[in-house]
Formats: C-alpha cells, sequence, structure tokens
C-alpha cells in the first residue's frame, strides 16, 4: 500500500506567514501544504497516500469523471478493494462489495472535498487509489484551525451520516424482501461507511481523527500541536492495539501501528527541517493536477 510521498519535499512554502508556525507552513496556505497535509491526511484509514511516479499514475489510472464540479480519478490499485471483499465474500458479491466500497470511500471524499470548496479552497481533486482514497486542494490564504478541523472531520460524517440513516431505514423494513445483491450492496456500503469512518475518527496521525486532534491543539498552542498529536497518537495505539490483538483483530492491529510509525516519521523528519524550499512553479501554476 500507500507509501508517503513527499510531505518534506521540495513542494514546502519558502517561508512562513507571520503568525504561523512550523506547523502552519505545513498546512493550507500553500498549494501543497494542503495537498499533502490537509487531506492527504485526512483520508486514512483506509486511506492512504501512494507515491507512484507521475508517468505511471497517468497509465494506471483508469477512470476519470466529474463529480459535482470536482474532477475525480480512479486509480487501477482501487481494485485491491475486491481482495479485501474477498475475505468476506464470494463470487459476484465481492464485486458488490467493491461497488459500495467506492461508493462509500467517494463520498467520504466529497464530504471533505466539498467542505473544503466551500472554505474557497481551489483547484479540488479527488483520487481513489490503494484502499482508500485522496482529496487535494489548494487555498490561497490561510485556513482557520476550526476550519482545517472542520475539513478533516467532514470525511467521516458524511459517510457516517450516510451509514447511519441507511442503516435505520434498513431496520425499519423497508428493504425487506430485496434481492440477494441489493442485500449485499447495503449492508456492504453500511459497514464502510460506518466502520471506516468511525475508524477514520481514531486520534492516530496520519488518520482524519490524529489530524483533527492536531488542528484542535494549534487552538491552544500551534508549535507544540505536532507534539501534543504525538503523544496522543501512541496513548491510543497503546490502548487500541491490545484491545484489537485481544478481540482477534490482529491486521488491524498491525495497520494501526503501521500508520503510527508513517506518522511518526513524518513528524520527525518536519521536526528536523530548518530551511523550507521553495514550491516549483509547475506546481503553483496547475493545481488541478493529481497530488502523486
Ligand atoms: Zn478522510
Amino acid at each position: 500500500m500507500a507509501t508517503r510521498t513527499s510531505r518534506d519535499n521540495q513542494f514546502e512554502p519558502k517561508e512562513e506567514r507571520p503568525g504561523r508556525s512550523s506547523f502552519a507552513s505545513n498546512t493550507p496556505h500553500s498549494v501543497t501544504a494542503s495537498r499533502l497535509n490537509e487531506h492527504s491526511a485526512e483520508s486514512k484509514f483506509l486511506v492512504h497516500r501512494c507515491n507512484v511516479p507521475r508517468l505511471s499514475y497517468y497509465v494506471l489510472a483508469m477512470l476519470k469523471f466529474p463529480l459535482l464540479g470536482i474532477p475525480v480519478g480512479v486509480h487501477v490499485t482501487f481494485l485491491f478493494v475486491a481482495l479485501l471483499g474477498a475475505t468476506a465474500y464470494s463470487g459476484i458479491d465481492i464485486a458488490i462489495w467493491t461497488a459500495a466500497a467506492f461508493v462509500s470511500i467517494l463520498l467520504h471524499e466529497m464530504g471533505h472535498a466539498l467542505t473544503a470548496r466551500r472554505f474557497g479552497a481551489q483547484g479540488i481533486s479527488v483520487t481513489l487509489y490503494g484502499l482508500g482514497g485522496l482529496t487535494s486542494y489548494s487555498h490561497r490564504a490561510t485556513l482557520s484551525h476550526g476550519r482545517s478541523f472542520l475539513i478533516s472531520a467532514a470525511g467521516s460524517a458524511a459517510g457516517i451520516v450516510a451509514g447511519g440513516a441507511l442503516l435505520l431505514v434498513v431496520r425499519s423494513g423497508t428493504f425487506a424482501g430485496v434481492s440477494h445483491e441489493i442485500g449485499v450492496f447495503l449492508d456492504a456500503f453500511i459497514f464502510t461507511a460506518l466502520v471506516w469512518g468511525v475508524l477514520n475518527w481514531v486520534p492516530i496521525v496520519p488518520l482524519d481523527g490524529g489530524h483533527m486532534v492536531q488542528h484542535l491543539a494549534s487552538m491552544v498552542n500551534e508549535e507544540k500541536a505536532p507534539l501534543i498529536s504525538q503523544v496522543i497518537t501512541w496513548i491510543t495505539v497503546a490502548i487500541v492495539v491490545p484491545v484489537a490483538v485481544l478481540n482477534g483483530f490482529d491486521f488491524a492491529a498491525i495497520i494501526v501501528v503501521i500508520f503510527a510509525f508513517s506518522g511518526l516519521r513524518d513528524y520527525r523528519a518536519r521536526s528536523k527541517r530548518r530551511e523550507p524550499r521553495p514550491v516549483p512553479p509547475s506546481v503553483q501554476e496547475d493545481p488541478t493536477e493529481f497530488p502523486i
């Protein structure tokens, strides 16, 4: 699955804005900052960034379409979701599961994307790949921590609201007697929207929840916010991993640890960085390109 693109790369902003700390320099006021932190961050339980070379990315991008004015790209690696479905389903049900996961993850990303657009973001795009997705955007002005928090929260919120509403409808008996295929789709959508949505809110950087914590901490102490979110991340890991293992969710425990170390690596790299390098003109001129 995905490895990190260069959060600590050549795309970092040249100068920080007055009143913004190093953390702020990695958030919204540059094209890439918003891309790589704001939302690559955001989409991450089953949502991770990948480091596919640019040419390969476009070759492997199997589907592109606009949705509510936002360009959506689907990478061929999104089909890995089918492998996940194969652990619980068989035959045509795997395809139905994949379709439900597609709708669920797209809904999640659109939650981020539409909220970002509401706050004036530009060059918004959504990419589905690996086992998840990525919403990227640029922003001319620095977003407040409150707005950044809302953007991070909006993905799972969209899924939880939709999945919860559908669950209530299903339990009311409205769909009683539907075909097996529709039943599988409904079950899969409710599961992915609710469970993945809640898991994304777990306060572990780089999941959405970890970034939500970081935005909240920034309201109190912007400079210490990354450290605070790391501390909360590892406290959470210390609680979640044993609970997951004791309940037989070894794979989930492994994923959590991988994500946590991924976030720690970014934190350490950012802490070491002294002079951010300039944003290359090509990135500034093409805010709609997919972040790869
Ligand atoms: Zn998200």
